[in-house]
């Protein structure tokens, strides 16, 4: 297998060809780089990277190559997935590449600091391939509202690779980075991991350092995986996650042995609870279809399936939409044209340091972001706060308790990721409530702090689009949702003769570009 081939096989698969020496880190990294070459630009190119690391991820990639030749010690500490190479989602800070948060207001800022996670993928000596696109700051649900255009998804180039994080997920779709970093806040790893047919995870909230994750809602905001298979987020989540004394609500005793759960094989004797309020009524039939045949391979792998009720989470979109922008706009404060990126003066008037605020903010946000500044401003206002965001807080509060009530009945809950498939791009864009309907069933998991994970469930019948199916355990049982994870995949897979990807008529034409 040459590296251009080995760019369709899983992370695990590519670091066990470093380690044989049947391929170095640069070849493989070279071959990624030209397949974003081949794909990733132009009119119609899926524009999933806003920066690419070139000099620097071959750099990485031939001192693993040349550590591994020398054998001894410094072969033998070489981390697992050393030399695999990995997007990083632009909102995620890194000395050396630029980081605009999908922005105009961040255009061209560099960061003086790397997040803990970069900073663990360097330990590990994992070769950054580059940034990738977003909505910006990571508001929306297409990527559409990022100010460096919208992601295309591989699998049909004229449809959104849902949001925030469709650049980390079309990527690693699209064969240009075996793994990538995403963040979820209300769903921006696993919808997107949804309807581009990939695997995302957001962890139990603090199992992954936030330190250098620009904030978006603080108390719901999580780094995660995204890859192809359930053992390649679970190998990375052992690399990015821990304690880290940096951020204040990081987890001291976060899940282990991740990928070992990933590796077990079994769900016999374990309870599944399907979660009423999420599937039927409002999602596409092809989901529906998708979603009950997954229940069936898992009750057939010995799994017993029970239905659960959580009559609150008909409220947690509503909740969410109060919480997160008041969140984001008071973290999103500190972009005032003195301290980070663009600074506008005033058209007319003497530039004050409040016009000047205004006229870096009014130039550098989109649309999207203004309306959540002010919607969050509107709710925690002298007045209304008791109205809006005291609901929403007690609202928040009952969803928890829904959740303990229905773990204390079964081990891990089920729904379908998102209610549709991927829509087509524009389709949504001026309608902001179609767009927050998209996350109706991954939101109840960060007002929890619960971890979450989506893996591909098949095709809807109707477009021949990727379904997302939804795993959920209580916090610090993240092992769980890989043990479970990966055992539905391997039946799935089993029925459809390999890995989902391979059916995407879009990468099989892109595919044909890149031989010429
Ligand atoms: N799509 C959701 C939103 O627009 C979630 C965003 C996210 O998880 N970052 O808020």
């Amino acid at each position: 297998m040459n590296a251009h081939e080995l760019i369709r096989s899983s992370a695990a698969v590519m670091a066990a060809k470093l380690a044989s020496g049947e391929i170095t880190s640069v070849e493989l990294v070279q071959a990624h780089l030209d397949r974003i070459a081949a794909v990733d630009g132009g009119d119609r190119g899926v524009n999933a990277f806003l920066h690419v690391n070139t000099e620097e991820a071959l750099a990485v990639a031939a001192d693993v190559d040349a550590r591994r030749a020398r054998g001894g010690s410094d072969a033998r500490e070489l981390h697992e997935l050393a030399g695999v190479p990995i997007a990083v989602k632009d909102l995620i800070v890194t000395i050396g590449q630029p980081t605009t948060a999908g922005s105009k207001i961040l255009e061209g800022w560099m960061s003086p600091y790397d997040a803990t996670v970069v900073k663990k993928l360097r330990a590990a000596r994992m070769p950054i391939l580059g940034k990738t696109n977003l909505d910006e700051f990571a508001m929306g649900s297409s990527t559409e509202h990022s100010a460096y255009g919208p992601t295309r998804n591989p699998w049909d180039l004229d449809r959104i690779p849902g949001g925030s994080g469709g650049g980390s997920a079309a990527a690693v779709a699209a064969f240009e980075a075996p793994l990538a970093l995403g963040t979820d806040t209300g769903g921006s790893i696993r919808q997107p991991g949804a309807v581009t047919g990939t695997v995302g995870v957001k962890p139990t909230y603090g199992a992954v350092s936030r330190y250098g994750a620009i904030a978006m809602a603080s108390s719901l905001d999580q780094i995660g995986p995204v890859s192809r298979t359930v053992l390649d987020s679970a190998l990375l989540q052992e690399v990015i996650g821990g304690h880290d004394p940096q951020d204040s609500t990081s987890l001291t005793d976060p899940s282990t042995g991740l990928a070992d759960a990933a590796r077990l094989g079994n769900v016999k004797g374990m309870k599944i609870g399907i979660i009423k309020e999420l599937h039927g009524e409002g999602y596409q039939a092809g989901v529906e279809n998708r979603f009950n045949e997954s229940l069936e391979l898992l009750r057939g792998a010995g799994a017993e399936i029970v239905e659960v009720s959580c009559p609150n989470f008909g409220y947690a979109l509503g909740a969410y939409y109060l919480i997160m922008p008041s969140e984001a706009s008071s973290n999103l404060a500190k972009f005032d044209g003195v301290r980070f990126g663009m600074r506008k003066l005033p058209a007319e008037g003497p530039p004050t340091i409040e016009r000047v605020m205004a006229a870096t903010r009014a130039a550098g946000f989109g649309d999207e972001v203004k309306r959540r500044i002010i919607l969050g401003t509107y709710a925690l206002s002298a007045g209304y706060y008791d109205a809006y965001y005291g609901s929403a807080q007690k609202v928040r509060t009952l969803i928890q308790r829904d959740f303990a009530a229905a773990f204390a009945q079964v081990d891990v809950l089920i729904s379908p990721t998102s209610p549709t498939t991927a829509f087509k791009l524009g389709e949504k864009l001026n309608d902001p409530l179609a767009m927050y309907l998209n996350d109706v069933a991954t939101i109840p998991a960060n007002l929890a702090g619960v971890p979450g994970l989506t893996l591909p469930g098949g095709l809807a019948d109707e477009d021949g689009l990727p379904v997302g199916i939804q795993l959920l355990a209580p916090a610090r049982e993240d092992a769980r949702l890989y043990r479970v994870g990966a055992v539905l995949e391997s039946l799935l897979e089993a029925q459809w003769g390999g890995p989902i990807l391979d059916q995407a008529p879009a990468l099989a034409q892109t595919a044909a570009k890149e031989a010429k």
